[in-house]
């Protein structure tokens, strides 16, 4: 994988080394960081508002393939799905820490990439990196990214919220970083066959993205606050609409009904499943990785987000006795099953 680029062997630089030249480019710019790399603990100050915390591991082999995800990317996109989780809480993240454990196989200019791809991923949420943790790991890449945020009690939209009669509704589009995956995997085993080949991911850019760059929905939790909507439930949705609307739906005790020529699919989206022999809902229900933004709203807010080109409404919450379907195009209800990725499947 670095056979173009320079190797530079970890042991030479030593923990330390390593450390002080991973984090020589990182800025501290948020107001609330009061001290970030280089104590026993950084300092975070949110004076009234309520912490957010939320952490995440991703281990090479279960998480990500470094056969087809560049370290630049992984980086960035392992910032965005924590990140995407504060948002999840209505919040506004402001700190993560990052830790890693690499294995012999990787060179300090892999290690460059990865924070490249993280710092970058900072400077764009406005985001400090005030710390994390370096070691040595036995086999493969592992890292772990932990987000801080804050957000006013009143404001913080929990899963349980939901309520009868409130709408449905998720930000962009649905499926694409699952059909993007499609697209990658195929490609890796076209190289694994004959290396020669180059991959062919000509025009299939944006869901290629969907997979390798996603992007966390902090534009829609600053659109909610300006147009004064606050969610009654709110998720990110990680493991694909199913799983993510029942998460909802189990915590606030509640059913729901979803109607598919509602749910929002990118043509290319559309296009590539059907290449590959693929529904596109089942792939927008059970994909994952959109990182998209699901919540509900009270019904007196419908006209304050009806113009909203990135939200669409997709259903509607009901009683729990009424269960959990999907209304098919053709007029036929669905019971709605969690296929949410299983990571001990
Ligand atoms: P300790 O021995 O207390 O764990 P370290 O030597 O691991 O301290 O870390 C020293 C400082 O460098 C701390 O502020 C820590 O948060 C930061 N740090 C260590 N590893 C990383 C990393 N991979 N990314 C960012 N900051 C790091
Ligand atoms: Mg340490």
């Amino acid at each position: 994988m670095f056979d173009n680029k320079e190797n530079t062997s970890l042991d030479k630089l030593g923990e330390f080394g390593l450390i002080d030249l991973i984090t020589k480019s990182v800025e501290i710019k948020e107001p609330s960081t009061v001290k970030g790399i280089g104590d026993d603990a950084a300092v975070i100050n949110h004076t009234d508002k309520r912490v957010l915390v939320s952490t995440d591991l991703l281990l090479e082999g279960i998480h990500f393939d470094l056969r087809y995800v560049p370290l630049k990317h992984l980086g960035y996109k392992a910032v965005q799905v924590n990140l995407s989780d504060i948002y999840a809480m209505n919040g506004i993240a402001t700190q993560i820490t990052f830790s890693i454990g690499l294995s012999s196989k990787f060179p300090l200019e892999a290690v460059e990439e990865i924070y490249a791809g993280a710092i970058l991923a900072c400077k764009k949420y406005h985001v400090d990196l005030i710390g994390g943790d370096t070691s040595a790991s036995k086999q493969g890449l592992v890292i772990s990214v932990t987000s801080l945020g804050h957000a006013l009690a009143e404001d913080i939209t929990y899963r349980n919220g939901a309520q009868e009669g409130d709408l449905i509704c998720v930000s962009g589009d649905l499926g694409g970083a699952y059909v993007g995956l499609q697209l990658l995997e195929r490609e890796k085993q076209i190289f694994l066959e004959n290396p020669n080949i180059q991959p062919d991911l000509e025009g299939k850019d944006y869901i290629v993205e969907r997979q390798l760059k996603p992007e966390a929905r902090l534009d829609i939790v600053k659109l909610l606050q300006d147009i004064a909507v606050r969610p009654t439930a709110m998720i990110d949705i990680s493991d694909g609409l199913a799983s993510d609307i029942l998460h909802i739906c189990k915590q606030s005790n509640k059913g729901c009904k979803l109607y598919e020529d509602k749910i929002p699919i990118d043509q290319m989206t559309y296009d590539t499943a059907r290449e590959f022999g693929l529904d596109p809902t089942v792939c927008a229900l059970n994909g994952g990785e959109d990182y998209e933004l699901l919540f509900t709203i009270k019904q007196a807010d419908y006209d304050k987000i009806k113009g909203d080109v990135d939200i669409t409404v997709i259903g509607h919450i009901t009683a729990e006795s009424e269960g959990h379907h999907l209304i098919t195009k053709a007029g036929n209800m669905h019971q709605i099953k969690a296929q949410g990725w299983n990571a001990f499947g």
